[in-house]
């Protein structure tokens, strides 16, 4: 049907995490005072002669390795030559023709946006990944601007993706799986808050099946996954509006005005040759041995999507389920944790994602701060299938083991929650509830069904949930 074929590539800043700068050793560190993490290499001063950070280096290859790209045995830093108040080197240490990581790849076969139906198998390049030094950060004021020069210097790596995406919904899995690869390889946080993670949109439209590249645009100021993909819906619309009147579109810069859920023109594209790259003349060539990328690679997690077809083969969990519980690895390693110890991990599985996911959710905690040990969650399960104590019951002893902590053997025993199983207990409870509600006897009596669920609720409320359920219902039907 479309008239226009969609053309998406993606430039994701990402901050690696680590102790000091890139070239400096001021701390790398998000929401200190302005200007208190400082010195002569990252403010730009004259003379002074930037060292690389090893760790950012380390870090930035085994991005490379954990998306399936080559690693560069020689590379190189340039200077990236431009003007920008938020830099006080008038230049950037960056990368140009030799980065760290090239030709790359990440599958987001599967993923979804939002409740749609998940997206079909596919691959989507990495042209390269580079290191470079970040900028500092002005913040406007009414009548005055300040620049904190603390994000100057930071190690920050440029994932660049191929032209593969054809959708605001692929390049929205696509930051999803790529946000999670970092995560879990403790790469980056990705807090896009914080602007861990930095997203800009090269977009192009051509009338279907032409072979040449459109005109590209690109998008800034994305703030968040969900602007992204609202941004380039608009866009898409809005190129194919211009196209359809005949319009020709000029290779442009905009911004996404979130508000207003439109874009806006900021300024026509630099080119390349404007930037004037040349070999940073500081720093010596970096070079790698087959052993030292090796050593890299032994480091590697497990990635996500081997992480979740494990779940499914080794736990008999669904795709859904285990996407869910593998979208997060703190989240996977509870899972893991609990089910091994657990006879049925799919049970384990639902009531992470139902409970555990909801409390830690409501109380704004991460699972890392859980109050409940994976090997209690496990107990607790065990309880239920043992017919210790109802589901229903769980639920009110979870909630308790969420709230202040303690065994569920333990709550289950100082609250007096065990399921009562004892019959002559139930007979007094069903005898209660059949003098209580003589019209309702009535009713079973002349045909009605139904009102025995009715009799079931009101043992069950007599013994405040305790009554095993089973037998409440035999028993029912009996003295009924
Ligand atoms: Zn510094």
């Amino acid at each position: 049907m479309e008239k226009y074929d969609v053309v998406i590539g993606l430039e994701v800043h990402v901050k690696v995490r680590t102790e000091s700068k890139m070239f400096c050793s001021c701390a790398n560190l998000y929401g200190a005072e302005p200007n208190t993490l400082v010195c002569p290499v990252c403010m730009g001063y004259p003379g002074v002669l930037p060292v690389p950070n090893k760790e950012a280096i380390r870090k930035t290859v085994l991005a490379g390795l954990m998306t399936s790209c080559d690693i560069s045995k020689f590379s190189k830093f340039d200077r990236k030559s431009y003007f920008s108040p938020d830099m006080p080197k008038n230049y950037q240490i960056s990368q140009y023709d030799l980065p760290f990581c090239l030709a790359g790849n990440i599958l987001i076969s599967g993923k979804r946006f939002s409740d749609r139906e998940p997206l079909p198998e596919k691959s989507i390049g990495i042209t390269r990944i580079h290191l470079e030094e970040d900028v500092a950060k002005s913040t406007h004021f009414p009548k005055s601007s300040g620049i904190d020069f603390n994000r100057a210097g930071g190690p920050l790596m440029e994932i660049v993706s191929e032209p593969d995406m054809t959708s605001a919904d692929e390049a929205y899995a696509y930051l999803t799986v790529l946000k999670r690869i970092m995560r879990y390889a403790d790469i980056s946080n990705c807090d896009m808050e914080k602007g861990e993670l930095r997203c800009d949109v090269n977009i192009s439209l051509k009338p279907a099946g032409r072979k040449e590249f459109g005109t590209k645009i690109e998008l800034k100021n994305l703030n968040s996954f969900r602007s992204i993909h609202r941004a380039i819906d608009h866009e898409i619309a809005r190129q194919a509006a211009e196209l359809d009147a005949g319009a020709p579109l000029s290779q442009e810069t905009r911004g996404w005005n979130d508000d207003k859920g439109s874009t806006y023109l900021m300024r026509v594209k630099e080119t390349e040759s404007d930037y004037r790259y040349f070999p940073e003349p500081d720093l010596t060539p970096i070079t790698f041995s087959d052993e030292e990328i090796d050593a890299i690679r032994a480091e590697m997690p497990e990635t996500p999507d081997a992480k979740k077809q494990r779940f499914i083969e080794n736990f008999g969990l669904t795709p859904y389920d285990s996407e869910v519980l593998t979208n997060e690895k703190a989240v996977a390693d509870y899972f893991e944790k609990a089910a091994t110890k657990s006879s049925n991990p799919k049970q384990i599985a639902n009531w992470i994602i139902s409970e555990l996911l909801r409390e830690l959710a409501n109380s704004a905690n991460e699972i890392s701060e859980c109050p409940v040990p994976p090997a209690n969650l496990a107990e607790l399960a065990e309880l239920i299938n043992k017919g210790t104590i109802s589901g229903k019951i769980a639920k009110q002893v979870f909630t308790e083991m969420f709230q202040n902590g303690g065994s569920p053997a333990a709550i289950i025993e100082a609250k007096g929650l065990l399921q009562v199983s004892d019959s002559s207990a139930i007979e007094s409870l069903v005898d209660q509830a059949i003098t209580e509600n003589q019209a309702q006897v009535e009713q079973y009596r002349t045909g009605n069904q139904k009102v025995l669920q009715y009799f079931v609720g009101q043992v069950m409320k007599l013994s405040k949930g305790k009554a095993n359920p089973q037998m409440v219902v035999a028993m029912l039907k009996e003295k009924l």
